[in-house]
This record gives C-alpha cells, sequence and structure tokens, in this order.
C-alpha cells in the first residue's frame, strides 16, 4: 500500500469535493469520481459482450458445470488501473456509497440487458462475520442495494460463509477450488426462486460457484450472477 492509497481517505474527508481516484475537484453533478475517470473505466458496451467472456471463463475452468447460467457484468479490471482504485475504496477504504452507487450503474446494465428477466432475490455474495467487522460492511451487499434500486428486486442475504477462507488471491486454480470448498452455507429452504448473485471482482468464478452450488442445494432454481468487473485475461 503506497502512501497515497493510505491517506487518500483522509484526503477525501478533508475535500470531499475532489475525485478519490486523481484528486481533480468534481462538478456539482459529480460525486466521488470526476467523468474523467469513470470513463475510462473499460465499460462493457456490445450486448452480451460481459455474458460471453464469464460464461467462457466459467466453461474453461469447470467444464461441467450447470448451476450458473447467466452471467453479465459492467467493467473490464486491469491491476494497477484506475478500476482497481475504485475497488480498492469500495473493499478497504469505508467509500461504501460509492458501491451502492456503482452498483445502480450495473442494475441499468441488468435491465438493458435482461429486460424481461424476473429476479426473485438479489443475493450478494457473503462475507465471514469476521471480516465484516473488520471492514464494517460487506461491499458486495452495498452493491447488491444499488441493483436492487434499480431492478427492483429485494436484496436477500442468503448465504452466509461457514469459514474464514484466507483471500483467493494469489492461488492457482486448484487452489482456489481447494480454499473455498463447503465455504458456504445456506439457511433458507428456497423453492425454485431465480436468484441474482451479486459481487465486486469476477475472475475465475470459484468463489461464485461454490456459493451458488449451495444455494442450488438449498432449492434455488436459475441462477444469474453479476459482478462490478471481471478480470481481463
Ligand atoms: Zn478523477
Amino acid at each position: 500500500m503506497t502512501l497515497e492509497t493510505l491517506f487518500r481517505p483522509l484526503l477525501h474527508l478533508v475535500y470531499p469535493n475532489v475525485c478519490i481516484i486523481c484528486q481533480s475537484p468534481l462538478t456539482p453533478d459529480e460525486t466521488y469520481i470526476c467523468s474523467n475517470c469513470q470513463n475510462e473505466f473499460d465499460a462493457f458496451l456490445l450486448p452480451n459482450e460481459s455474458t460471453t467472456d464469464m460464461l467462457t471463463s466459467l466453461q474453461n475452468c469447470f467444464p461441467n458445470q450447470t448451476v450458473i447460467s447467466d452471467a453479465l457484468s459492467l467493467y473490464r479490471f486491469y491491476k494497477q488501473g484506475k478500476l482497481q482504485s475504485l475497488i480498492h475504496a469500495i473493499k478497504y477504504d469505508g467509500f461504501s456509497r460509492i458501491a451502492v452507487e456503482q452498483g445502480r450503474r450495473l442494475g441499468e446494465v441488468i435491465l438493458r440487458e435482461r429486460p424481461n428477466a424476473k429476479f426473485d432475490f438479489i443475493v450478494p455474495m457473503p462475507l465471514h462475520k469476521l471480516r465484516k467487522i473488520e471492514r464494517g460492511y460487506n461491499q458486495a451487499e452495498r452493491l447488491a442495494t444499488g441493483v436492487s434500486e434499480i431492478v427492483g428486486a429485494p436484496v436477500k442475504e442468503l448465504a452466509q460463509r461457514t469459514r474464514y477462507t484466507s483471500t483467493q488471491t494469489g492461488f492457482s486454480l486448484e487452489g482456489r477450488k481447494r480454499n473455498i470448498k463447503h465455504a458456504f452455507q445456506c439457511s433458507s429452504k428456497l423453492n425454485g426462486e431465480h436468484l441474482l448473485l451479486i459481487d465486486d471482482v469476477f475472475t475465475t468464478g470459484s468463489t461464485m460457484l461454490e456459493c451458488a452450488k449451495t444455494l442450488k442445494e438449498s432449492g434455488a432454481g436459475k441462477i444469474t450472477i453479476a459482478t462490478l468487473a471481471v478480470t481481463a485475461s
């Protein structure tokens, strides 16, 4: 962590009217992020572009999976890019309102790409309660809240983490699969509901797939996943 990222939240407290990424002054119609930075995020623009990326990646890593049947995302994620600063701010710097705001953007994409989809519940990927205490909130739940405002279906925290797993970053695919196995539980009995499962970043999809399997075993019907970003390969 650089000094700059360390002090960014503090700087924003002192100067709330500057962009959290580039520190340039915000115009009255901008909040947190200036339009220059927002426009530099690599958004998926073509219909089904993100769906193809995500489902292909799932197919490559988990050839036999049928649990996740649809997928959508907002941006391509590059290490060291501006979007990394945004995700860092959402995850670690306490900017939970940015997560809600970006969740609304994700909701607009879902509405545009799947105008006829009927979701019963919007389900945030759970954080272990210790990690939630550490961060103060679950960023996926904040994203889900923004999505819900646009899509209309209610947020329901159907899944819980049973284990405090280490972060998936740095693991090989096999390591990720092992690390995450049986890490979730679902305390509700479901009955064929269409669930929209939300997370911040999709890399191999192993964590979301493991959670989706747990929801399916509890009776969920169709499972669609949506994330703020997809790691660019
Ligand atoms: Zn900026």
